[in-house]
């Protein structure tokens, strides 16, 4: 069985085996000073100091509960909170000396370090495998005026395939308005539920400046930047360097550029080879992400999550065939065919920079982009090209301020095309940054920053779906780049 199949199924394997492991959304681990008690199917919980009220929650409130114990720092008023738990016959039991408070696990949770690992390890080579092979493709570039050509021509293909992604969001969020169907009621139990969570997000304090943007791309210390994991400081020193290797005398640069180019190569077997326990990674990360998702947000957040879902299916099924036809020759069915493997790592790491070096093994290997072009083409696009998140970020701008009753005028949204174009190169290509960066959006408009609460409880699931068009679009680049400079060799799809 190919790998790629194996993939598949383990994906499929891993939702029916993380749902029928799921997390009881009614049940609850306290740990206190005397041993662990559960409690569940509770009606209410009330937080009590003495016999006065902190706080209640009812019965659909398992993250509230367990968020606002997490969220007191008083040492002192901790150890003397006690909690209620009343049960639907109307009987009570107290609860005193509590320590933790934390879901029930199941196994479908258990599982996951071995998903965990997985993504260590890709991780672990996207640095020494970006350096190196920019290090070899730039040795390779002729001169800086072919780098700045190639570099123009990514930079403005990533311009133009993030407007286009934006424009479709706000398209969809225009028609559907998903936040005008919102109830108050629902509006409040999720302001309230995901209050603290956001609040720690907005504290982060997240701002974009182009100035310093522009800056910051020039390493102080390139160690540092390879330590951080910073893609675009990386890029910056590794064209450098691989330029002026090719500018010295030759058997000075020869023992360099054949040391890069053998951890290149080394990284990319290795890549390969971890591709070997994909399959069990992939089960397990889906498996504990479907298990630990609590399903019935997604009832309230249903016309949300379709809303972001079906924009970005657009894109991915609409937009980028459309380009593939208007700027290749390259079959369509053949360019999705090859990156299964990319999709679904992506899909479950949710990690554009941990399926770089995926990204980049089918580049070269199965859709015929020489090692210069991916190699500079798919670390930028990792950081700066990000279409999933920027159309997630217009949905879900549009989506809070509809449910905050503001009317977003034609102006406004061109300023939300704007600020999540730039929100989204900002992004990180790791897990859940697309949030965090959506503040700068919600600002640029005078929409109140607290409203990511609404929609922080089915971010992770997003955060998968908008992932996988981040790094298709890569590729895509990397394709249509290599074609208009006839350098795009034969697809292999097998
Ligand atoms: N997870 C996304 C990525 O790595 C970034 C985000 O939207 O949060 O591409």
């Amino acid at each position: 069985m190919k790998i790629h199949t194996k993939i598949i199924i383990a994906l499929i394997l891993g939702a029916v085996f993380g749902s029928v492991f799921s997390i009881d959304q009614n049940k609850l681990s306290i740990i206190t000073t005397n041993g662990e008690s559960v409690i569940q199917n509770w009606n209410s919980v009330k937080f009590l100091k003495g016999d006065s009220v902190l706080k209640t929650y009812d019965a659909s409130s398992q993250p509230g509960i367990i968020k606002y114990f997490n969220s007191v720092k008083d040492k002192k008023l901790k150890e003397n909170i006690r909690i209620e738990v009343i049960y639907p016959s109307g009987n009570s039991e107290f609860i005193e000396h509590i320590k933790e408070i934390s879901k029930v696990k199941t196994i479908a949770v258990y599982l996951k370090p071995a998903g965990d690992i997985f993504i260590r390890m890709l991780t672990m080579i996207a640095v020494p495998l970006v350096l190196s092979s920019l290090i070899v493709g730039a040795a390779s570039l002729s001169d800086l005026k072919h780098i700045a050509k190639i570099g123009g021509k990514t930079l403005g293909f990533y311009a133009l395939t993030a407007v286009i992604a934006i424009t479709i969001g706000l398209v969809c969020a225009d028609i559907i308005q998903p936040g005008k169907f919102m109830p108050e009621e629902n509006k409040q139990r999720l302001l309230e539920t995901f209050q603290e969570d956001a609040q720690g997000k907005i504290e982060q304090g997240v701002s974009l400046n182009i100035i310093d943007f522009l800056v910051s791309i020039v390493p102080k210390n390139p160690f540092k930047a390879m330590a951080d994991g910073d893609f675009l400081q990386i890029v910056f020193f590794a064209i450098l360097t691989g330029i002026f290797l090719s500018q010295i005398k030759t058997h000075k640069a020869k023992v360099v550029i054949d040391f890069f180019d053998g951890v290149s190569s080394a990284m990319i077997l290795l890549v390969e080879k971890i591709m070997y326990i994909a399959p069990f990674a992939v089960f397990t990360l889906i498996s504990a992400t479907v298990a630990e998702f609590g399903f019935s947000i997604l009832q309230t957040l249903l016309l949300y999550t379709v809303t972001v879902v079906l924009g970005l299916a657009i894109l991915t099924f609409v937009e980028y065939p459309l380009l593939l036809k208007l700027f290749t020759k390259v079959n369509v069915f053949n360019f999705f065919k090859a990156q299964r493997q990319v999709i679904a790592v992506a899909f479950s790491t949710s990690s554009s920079a941990a399926t770089l070096p995926v990204t980049m093994d089918i580049c070269e290997k199965k859709l015929g982009v020489p090692n210069r072009i991916a190699s500079f083409v798919l670390p930028l696009g990792t950081t700066v090209n990000m279409d999933g998140t920027a159309l997630y970020q217009a949905v879900a701008a549009m989506f809070i301020a509809q449910v905050y009753g503001f009317d977003l005028n034609l102006s406004q949204q061109l300023t939300i095309v704007l600020t999540a174009a730039l929100a989204a190169i900002g992004t990180a290509p790791v897990p859940g940054i697309g949030l965090i960066m959506l503040i700068i959006v919600l600002k640029s408009v005078g929409v109140p920053e607290e409203g990511i609460a609404l929609i922080i409880g089915v971010d992770r699931i997003l955060d998968m779906c908008r992932t996988v068009p981040n790094v298709i679009a890569d590729s895509l680049a990397c394709v249509v780049i290599a074609s208009s400079e006839g350098e795009l060799g034969e697809i292999s799809a097998e």
